[in-house]
């Protein structure tokens, strides 16, 4: 008998879209294929992300500097709201006991933005001051006065030339999120809800039927491969999803791209350095590099140990995923995406190079980076770890052919049996807004019966959170009690 719904990818994505699936019908039967051992071990892995619970509280780069002056504040607004969704989620989760113990996927950390320079400073001073008038971001401090950010950054402080303009923001309801153990949090339940997971099952192919999706799955012990049919296929294949949905021949995953972008982290090993700092301080990003490669020291909760992460360097590697193939972006170029990706190559000369030069970069020239936050930074305390891999989409779009895009995208077929997501940023964070999207895009028919139950895991669905400022008040409240971020 066929399934309900086939899940390609053991990820936060697939997670998310299970566990709601599961909540809306309970009785749909669900299968999940992942090609790797167990489950979140691509870019949803705690190590492979940065692990910032995405909320514009300290990026720079989601508040934009219009050519007039003014500060665009909006894809903050929207980012931020869009956690707030993730966070009524998992504490829906955990207040069913659904999912347990949320200390072990979400703590609080204090979130700051840190600049130096004149030009910088006045940016983040006008920065603060639009964002400070919205209701989403109160709380949020400013500080010029060294002593002041002494006391918040000391690590970053110490050694630091004393003329030199410098600034900062902190906001303390910032948060590090272990995807990772969200991730295997969730598929835990879902086994407990009897969604059929089958681990290294590789998917190879997919092709329409009549009334729904054939899959057809290599099982990697054994060698056989199998066929699976379902109405409904979602490809949260993470870098693997563009290659899966070309090979689903929907129009409109055609004319679409992808470029793989690397990444590394330095991971501190000295304990004494890693109980001086706390928080996530993000930097401005140097001029040329892609908006997800800005420099960021993050103290990190994984397995329960305290640790302290700079990165992720951004570098170009061919791969689609941290364990593909250097033939990924090869494969990709099809006869109807190849003048989009040509046209791609073209523009992004300047990026390709900044990339290529970030990945030949020695330990030292990195020590070097690291130093602009901790300026008594050696060597010997840091090694480098290997992050995962973001794909980004190219696709033609009204700004001219082959543009690159930093958001995620979700692709789904015109009659709804089929949705692929595409791209990584700000990737995990809003997982649940994204499925929603996904959801209302796929299942249109269902939505008006599922609105309730959306509603009552979700109070704010529907609403922009900025224009009701009491409901975030009872948000932040509700969701800091069940997750315990007090
Ligand atoms: C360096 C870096 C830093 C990041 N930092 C943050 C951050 O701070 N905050 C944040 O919110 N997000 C961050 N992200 C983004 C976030 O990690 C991703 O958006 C998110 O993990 C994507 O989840 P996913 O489920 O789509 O993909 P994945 O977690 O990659 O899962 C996809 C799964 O599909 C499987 N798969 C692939 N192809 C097949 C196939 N053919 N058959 C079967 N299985 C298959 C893979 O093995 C994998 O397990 C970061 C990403 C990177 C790389």
């Amino acid at each position: 008998m066929g399934q309900d719904v086939i899940l390609i990818g053991a990820g936060i994505m697939s997670a998310t879209l299970g566990t709601l699936l599961k909540e809306l019908v309970p009785d749909w039967n669900i299968t999940v294929f992942e090609g790797l051992a167990s489950a979140g071990e691509e870019s949803s892995n705690e190590w492979n992300n940065a692990g910032t619970g995405h909320s514009a509280l300290c990026e720079l780069n989601y508040t934009v500097e219009k050519p007039d002056g003014c500060l665009d504040i909006s894809k903050a607004i929207k980012i931020n709201e869009q956690f707030q969704v993730s966070k009524q989620f998992w504490s829906y989760l955990v207040n069913q006991d659904l999912i347990q113990n949320p200390k072990d996927f979400i703590m609080p950390l204090p979130h700051l933005s840190f600049v130096y320079g004149e030009k910088d400073v006045a940016f983040l001073r006008k920065r603060f001051e639009a964002l400070s008038n919205c209701p989403l971001f109160q709380g949020m401090e400013f500080s010029d006065d060294p002593e002041k950010l002494m006391e918040w950054i000391p690590l970053i402080m110490k050694g630091r030339n004393a003329n030199e303009p410098i600034a900062a923001t902190k906001t303390d309801v910032g948060t590090d999120v272990n995807f990772g153990a969200l991730t295997r949090l969730l598929f835990n339940h879902l086994e407990n809800q009897n969604v059929n997971i089958r681990y290294k099952h590789h998917v190879d192919h997919i092709h329409r039927t009549h009334g729904g999706w054939e899959v057809k799955v290599r099982n990697l012990d054994r060698g056989t491969v199998e066929r699976h049919t379902a109405k409904f296929v979602f490809i949260g294949a993470g870098g693997g999803a563009l290659h899966l949905l070309q090979k689903s021949g929907i129009p409109e995953g055609k004319h679409i791209g992808g470029f793989p972008v690397s990444g590394l982290f330095m991971v501190c090993k000295n304990p004494e350095i890693i109980e001086q700092h706390h928080a996530k301080v993000y930097g401005k990003a140097k001029v040329g590099a892609p908006p997800m490669s800005v420099p960021h020291l993050d103290t990190r909760f994984i397995n329960k140990k305290k640790s302290l992460l700079f990165g992720p360097f951004a570098g170009f590697s061919p791969k689609f995923l941290k364990t593909g193939s250097k033939l990924d972006l090869v494969r990709s170029v099809r006869p109807n995406n190849v003048l989009t990706m040509v046209a791609a190559g073209t523009k992004n000369v300047p990026l390709t190079r900044y990339l290529v030069q970030q990945l030949r970069l020695s330990k030292e020239q990195r020590l070097e980076n690291l130093r602009e936050f901790i300026p008594s930074a050696q060597i010997e305390d840091w090694e480098i770890v290997k992050a995962g891999q973001r794909v980004q989409v190219i696709k033609d779009t009204a700004t001219g052919k082959g543009t690159l895009q930093f958001g995620t995208e979700v692709i789904s077929a015109s009659d709804g049996s089929l949705a692929a997501l595409l791209g990584a940023s700000p990737g995990a964070s809003t997982a649940v807004s994204i499925m929603l999207e996904l959801i209302g895009k796929c299942f249109p028919q269902h939505l008006k019966a599922w609105e309730p139950k959306i509603k009552e895991m979700i109070p704010s669905y529907g609403v922009q959170l900025v224009e009701r400022p009491e409901l975030i008040d009872q948000i932040h409240a509700s969701t800091a009690k069940g997750l315990g971020l007090r």
